[in-house]
């Protein structure tokens, strides 16, 4: 076993979507004194919690992905707990963990907090260049410190902190509340419950003109060990796909793949979002030497595969 593998790590957010896969990830490369706290433990809203937290674990490595995430519509319902909860997370986690003489501290943003003109495919540099889409800015804008975080930890502490940036994730385990969760995981759950109802048509959210770049999840969850292992600097890296589709082709492939025979119908009273949103991803290739290559078809497959199996089973966030 590499010394590495023998560090204890620590992972908030174990239980959620990309952080399920990367416990997945550490365990397989060996990691075997990995620490996975719930909520129900530890309220990383509170120091007092936080600062328990590293005294009870003592992590040499420490992986954030806790955080109160949620689509569109509950960002636009809760902007205050969306920005209160993840900045005072954020923080904490981070301060206790330099304080804590942690070796190395690795969160997550999302692609949220680039500006919400920023040209596809982002490039990292844009971060700092304007304002991120109004509804989630509450939300885009405490994430987003975790990089100047990060920087000034770095500059004044020399403690090797840093930040990656996902694209569009899918893959099991994702939220499938058709309410709050993304487009691939909502039009899985449309499109299988529809052929299963033998319903003539699904509706897709708005013109189906918008392209995204989609990231299967367990790709994520391997370049942030990666990472882990490898990086060391105050650059933030986009971590995707860099390809775009089209939300009517991913819409067609996902009928394709379900068997689903009936009509696809666009409903333009929702709205498209942003129209293109690809990520540059020379940074993951150059400074990492990693690519998320699981084609959207193998990722779809596999993510439909996994909620027609867990749905069954009531294993499903719905
Ligand atoms: P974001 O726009 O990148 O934040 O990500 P989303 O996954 O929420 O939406 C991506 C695109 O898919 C947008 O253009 C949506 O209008 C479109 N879309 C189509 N149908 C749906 C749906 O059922 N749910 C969601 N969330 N988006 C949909």
């Amino acid at each position: 076993m590499s010394e590495r593998n023998s560090q204890r790590v620590l992972v908030t957010g174990g239980t959620g979507f990309l952080g399920s896969h990367v416990l997945e990830v550490l365990a397989e490369r060996g990691y075997n004194d990995v620490v996975a706290p719930t909520h129900v433990e530890y309220d990383l809203t509170e120091q007092s919690d936080v600062r328990a937290m590293f005294e009870a674990v003592h992590p040499q490595i420490v992986v954030h992905l806790a955080g109160l995430v949620g689509g569109i519509l509950t960002n636009r319902e809760r902007p205050a707990e969306f920005h209160h909860e993840n900045l005072m997370m954020d923080a904490l986690v981070h301060h206790e963990a330099w304080r804590a003489g942690v070796d190395k501290h690795l969160t997550v943003i999302g692609g949220c907090s680039y500006p919400a003109d920023a040209a596809s495919p982002i490039g990292e540099d844009t971060l700092f260049r304007g304002m991120p889409q109004a509804e989630s800015a509450p939300f885009a804008l405490a994430k987003a410190m975790s990089v100047v975080r990060a920087q000034a930890y770095r500059e004044q502490y020399g403690f090797n902190s840093v930040v990656l940036v996902p694209g569009n994730m899918y893959g099991p385990r994702d939220h499938f509340d058709l309410h709050d969760s993304h487009v691939i995981a909502a039009l899985v759950r449309k499109f299988v419950e529809a052929r299963d109802a033998h319903a003539s048509s699904v509706t897709v959210w708005g013109s189906g003109a918008p392209t995204r770049d989609f990231v299967y999840v367990e790709d994520v969850a391997r370049v942030l060990v990666d990472a882990l292992e490898q990086y060391d600097s105050a650059d933030i890296v986009n971590i995707s796909s860099g390809t775009q589709v089209s939300i009517r082709a991913l819409a067609e492939t996902i009928a394709r793949i379900t068997s689903y025979e009936g009509a696809i119908e666009y409903d333009t009273s929702m709205p498209d979002g942003q129209l293109d949103k690809g990520y540059d991803v020379t940074r993951m290739r150059t400074l990492l030497h990693a690519s998320c290559d699981t084609s959207l078809d193998d990722g779809l497959r596999r993510t439909i595969a996994w909620f027609e199996t867990s749905r069954v089973a009531g294993a499903v966030r719905l």
